[in-house]
């Protein structure tokens, strides 16, 4: 039987369009369906424009840094518009620089959305294409928690790259990544956050020295958190999104017109008709095998629509695992041991392997805890209490480093150099034995004893 296509990738965003470059490079007759702006989430309303707007919102603690150091006052105002402006500039060009990567590596892109119609044909609009093959790889989406009542005039991060204006007050819902990330570049930017979280601590999931660390940075810095004991209630009045908190403290914040939902996102499956192609959902997203292959046997799926890690390098690796086994004749299949990440929150934090609580979990006692908490030298004089943590969590019987968490300016770009080092298995020796560079953050994790 002949298709039109060898591999056709149902959404182009990090996963899907890393797959079919792979594939196209190994001959593969690819194409391509994507419903909005090429490059997903990250591109569009995720990663990229999230992080200029980290980069936006440290200016002011940096203005304010500088005396310290010998400078004089800096008055300074954001364009919130510009900024805005700016940001989605670089948007598009991203969006650019995909459509010229598809095009070199001859792959066909088709606008509109992908319904499976039987497992080799798929309905893009009027056109009607097949397949050998077919990769979803369609993300996921915020979704907001039906339990909070008034919760349809919160807005969820998609739109935080749209606001029209910037909010003086916002109250922002959930303590995960997103909650936190959006929570901090608004406060840099000047604007009065309050974070409501249903747990003692944010990021759930991460070390606790971790998330009692950035939590307290972002307290120092400035930041409302509230522990919730019932869902918050918001109603629209005419000064703005009224938002009554119940929780450690009782009370009630008028947001001036926006409250963000940042509770979760979830696969976004509902309109594909995976029923016609008999591709099994399980708990809300695509079931696949180690090799990314759905319930049946010519669809595969990865990234955010699987609910593995949710992360954009790990939809890449799962893109490209996939294309270098079916089309490369390189069988081979992702690793979802240490996956390092980090949070851009000011205070950063990153993270590598296993949490102290997850090591002692497997280990019990055998677990070694190396720790250091510290005012890093730059706010030496700069006056301020910000505190960096680095620690280690060492297998006392083998001497692996299993775990590494860092709070702290760079802590993404210092826990990266690490994760090579955690996921080649090395040990705390191998760690004292690596000189450090001196003076640095990063040299804490060769020296601490
Ligand atoms: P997360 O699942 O990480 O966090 C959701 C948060 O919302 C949790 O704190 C959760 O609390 C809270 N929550 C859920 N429901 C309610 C409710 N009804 N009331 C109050 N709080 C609630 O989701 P995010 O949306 O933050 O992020 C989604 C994914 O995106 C992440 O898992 C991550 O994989 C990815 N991401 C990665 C980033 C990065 O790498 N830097 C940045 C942004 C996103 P509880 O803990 O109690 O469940």
């Amino acid at each position: 039987m002949s298709y039109d296509y060898d591999l056709f990738v149902i959404g182009a965003g990090s996963g899907g369009i890393a797959a079919a470059r792979r594939a196209a490079e190994y001959g593969t007759k690819v194409g391509v369906a994507e419903v909005s702006n090429l490059g997903g989430t990250c591109v569009n309303r995720g990663c990229i424009p999230k992080k200029l707007m980290v980069y936006a919102s440290h200016f002011p603690a940096l203005y304010e840094d500088a005396q310290g150091y010998g400078w004089s006052a800096v008055e300074s105002s954001l364009d919130w518009q510009k900024m805005i402006t700016t940001v989605n500039q670089e948007v598009e060009r991203l969006n650019g620089v995909y459509q010229r990567m598809l095009d070199k590596a001859g792959v066909d892109l088709i606008q509109g959305y992908a319904k499976f119609l039987d497992p080799h044909t798929l309905e893009i609009g009027e056109r009607k294409v097949t397949a050998d093959k077919v990769l979803i790889a369609v993300g996921g989406h915020p979704v907001k928690p039906e339990e909070i009542p008034g919760i349809e005039h919160a807005i969820v991060s998609d739109d935080m790259f749209h606001l029209k204006e910037q909010p003086k007050q916002i109250v922002i819902i959930g303590g995960g990544y997103i909650g936190v990330e959006f929570a901090c570049i608004m406060q840099g930017l000047g604007s009065q956050v309050t974070q409501l979280i249903r747990n003692d601590l944010i990021l759930r999931g991460f070390d606790d020295d971790l998330r009692s660390g950035v939590q307290e940075g972002m307290k120092q810095h400035g930041i409302r958190i509230i522990n919730l004991t019932e869902p918050p209630v918001i109603e629209k009045t005419p000064q703005g999104l009224k938002v009554t908190i119940k929780g450690d403290s009782e009370e009630t914040v008028v947001a001036d017109a926006v409250s963000l939902a940042a509770t979760g996102r979830k696969p976004s499956l509902e309109k594909l008709g995976l029923e016609n192609a008999d591709v099994e959902i399980s708990e809300g997203a695509i079931a696949t095998d180690e090799y990314s292959r759905t319930s049946q046997e010519n669809i595969f799926a990865v990234g955010d629509c699987t609910d593995r890690i949710n992360l954009t390098p790990v939809a890449i690796n799962e893109g490209r695992a996939f294309a270098d086994t079916q089309f490369g004749g390189k069988s081979r299949t992702m690793s979802y041991e240490n996956v390092p990440s980090a949070v851009f929150s000011t205070p950063e934090a990153a993270s590598v392997g296993l949490t102290e609580a997850q090591a002692r979990e497997i280990l019990g006692d055998a677990v070694k805890i190396y720790r250091a908490r510290f005012r890093p030298m730059y706010h030496t004089l700069t006056g301020r209490e910000d505190k960096t943590i680095v620690k280690l969590v060492v297998d006392q019987k083998t001497d692996k480093v299993l775990g590494a968490h860092m709070v702290g300016d760079y802590a993404a770009e210092i826990i990266q150099g690490i994760a090579i080092a955690v996921k080649m298995g090395a040990t705390k020796k191998d760690f004292d034995a690596t000189i450090g560079i001196h003076p640095s953050t990063a040299e804490e994790f060769v020296t601490m004893r």
